[in-house]
């Protein structure tokens, strides 16, 4: 049974109560509409620690004035038993006033590696999940976090603010759990109509397109970033950004040489999509 907790306190006196059984404690956190990548976390989580919690808020702060905080969708009874097949224990589900009380001022800024790719065109967008992500890692105390490579600047931001930030806590990065057809799974894909649904597979195929072309041999980062552009201009996606860059670093790279990650982000239609693979 999936218990769900509303407030800080009571997260805190559950934490509390399984420290004095010690047991280990995974999380998993998350803005709730899950689907089989939430859920693959929350099983690793599980297999982690001996008890795995999750938490399920759309976190206001991470969304831009003109991005889809009022549309984000919704099912928490849906979660609820999705989580509890997934083995999670205990789920929080705070209202934004719980998590901002009035007179909320403070934020997490991880300077650098937030400046580029989607922190480019998503002005403010990582200081509001860093600052979330400090808050649910001080309310829970995890042993283990757990977070997609789905999110992979999102996921090197946060090995960042663990390690400034002393927290301790030992970060894990899972893979990308994708439909049959290729399409990384997300919550957002809900919004596709049926036409953009079939589109969207550009993004895929473009990362694809630039393995495939590594695995040949070639080397040039302008060269693969051009059979990926190619796929993604066959669907008309819209390309906010297409770069090869340092796994750790996330600084744009010339050539593929050593270690490097190819990231996308495009619209297709309205919906804003993104992916990302190693390259080489
Ligand atoms: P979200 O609810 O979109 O904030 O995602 C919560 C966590 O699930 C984040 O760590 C994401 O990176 C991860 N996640 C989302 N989609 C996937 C996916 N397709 N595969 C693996 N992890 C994912």
């Amino acid at each position: 049974m999936t218990e769900i907790l509303r407030t800080a306190d009571q997260v805190r006196e559950r934490v509390c109560a399984l420290r004095s059984r010690g047991q280990k404690l995974a999380l998993v956190p998350t803005m709730g509409y899950l689907h089989e990548g939430h859920l693959s976390l929350m099983r690793e989580g599980k297999r982690r620690a001996q008890v795995c919690a999750a938490s399920l808020f759309v976190n206001p702060r991470q969304f831009g004035p003109n991005e889809d905080l009022g549309r984000y969708p919704r099912d928490e009874a849906g979660d609820l038993e999705k989580c509890r097949r997934a083995g999670v224990d205990f789920l929080w589900a705070p209202e934004a006033a719980e998590v901002y009380p009035k007179g909320f001022q403070t934020s997490v800024k991880v300077a650098e590696l937030e400046k580029g790719l989607c922190g480019a065109s998503r002005p403010h967008h990582f200081e509001g999940v860093a600052t979330v992500v400090a808050k649910l890692f001080n309310v829970f105390r995890p042993d283990v976090a757990l977070f997609g490579q789905k999110d992979y600047q999102q996921l090197k931001i946060i090995e960042r603010l663990n390690r400034d930030l002393d927290f301790g806590i030992e970060i894990v990065g899972m893979p990308i759990v994708r439909e049959s057809d290729g399409l990384a799974m997300s919550s957002r894909n809900a919004y596709l109509t049926s036409e953009e649904r079939a589109r969207a597979l550009g993004l895929s195929r473009a990362i694809r397109a630039a393995e495939h072309m590594r695995e040949n041999g070639e080397l040039r980062a302008a060269r693969l970033l051009d059979a990926a552009r190619a796929e993604l201009e066959a669907v008309q996606a819209r390309i906010d950004y297409l770069a090869l860059v340092d796994p750790e670093t996330l600084e744009p790279l010339e050539t593929a040489e050593g270690p490097a990650r190819i990231l996308v982000a495009a619209f297709v239609g309205r919906t804003r999509l993104i992916d990302n693979s190693l390259v080489g």
